[in-house]
């Protein structure tokens, strides 16, 4: 796939297309690119996704869960070039249309994004990862089109259950906040993360003694409200460290 916006307008462009015709699909990425809706609904019903029809003005449409490749480390086609703020990282996100999603995940500040960004993001699957026990496509970042500049914490929190951590974790993301468990982070080898599992390679997690290593996104203050009443509900938890990462 070209690497531009414009390019990928002028490869779509060249080429007529009516039904499931890849360049309708490159001309809505492309359109998408420049926050020309109109132009990126009448690509994706060229395409044959006539639920984006309807409506008028900017695309936000559920579109489910997908986890999308920050930063990839290959490229779709030859002499591509990649987009890249940091360190590769597969991250999970809300799917807003077909080649746009927002990052629900709290990613590493390595790879330079942030929870609630909005990414540009390819259709060709690159690997799969498991949600609720399915197979899902991972989708590689082309571009990112927003910064949420929502800031990164890192906590080490002791002696809370996964049902602790899941009522954090909803009660976090009620408010527009984020919730990430780093210490079940799998650092895989790029083979194994696009699919092409590698004998002998496990790639699990460290395990840890001190509690768990939480990600968080949001303000301070933000996070002091939804934290303080949670804690002070359980007997036996501890938030060690609360630290800014940036
Ligand atoms: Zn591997």
């Amino acid at each position: 796939m070209p690497d531009t916006p414009a390019a990928l307008i002028c490869a779509a462009r060249g080429v007529p297309f009516n039904g499931a015709n890849p360049a309708a699909w490159n001309l809505g990425i492309a359109s998408t690119a420049l926050g020309d809706w109109t132009t990126a609904r009448h690509a994706w019903v060229a395409y044959g996704l006539d639920k984006f029809r309807a409506e008028a003005g900017p695309i936000d449409v559920d579109c489910g869960m997908a986890p999308v490749r920050l930063n990839p480390d290959q490229p779709s086609l030859p002499h591509q070039v990649l987009f890249s703020a940091g360190n590769t990282e597969v991250v999970w996100c809300w799917r807003r249309s077909p080649a746009h999603a927002v990052i629900a995940s709290v990613p590493l500040p390595d790879s330079g994004h942030r929870c609630r960004d909005v990414v540009l993001h390819d259709g060709e699957p690159k690997g799969t990862r498991q949600l609720d026990g399915q197979d899902v496509s991972v989708f590689d970042e082309l571009g990112r089109l927003e910064e949420s500049g929502l800031p990164t914490w890192q906590a080490q929190v002791v002696g809370a259950t996964a049902n602790d951590f899941q009522e954090l974790s909803d009660l976090l993301e009620q408010r527009g906040l984020g919730l990430d468990d780093w210490s079940g982070i799998r650092l895989m080898c790029s083979e194994c993360s696009h699919g092409a599992q590698q004998d002998g390679h496990d790639h699990i997690p460290a395990a840890s003694d001190d509690g768990k290593r939480l990600g968080l996104a949001g303000r301070e203050s933000d996070l002091d409200e939804v934290i303080a009443p949670w804690l002070s509900g359980r007997h036996g938890i501890d938030v060690l460290n609360l630290d800014l990462l940036w």
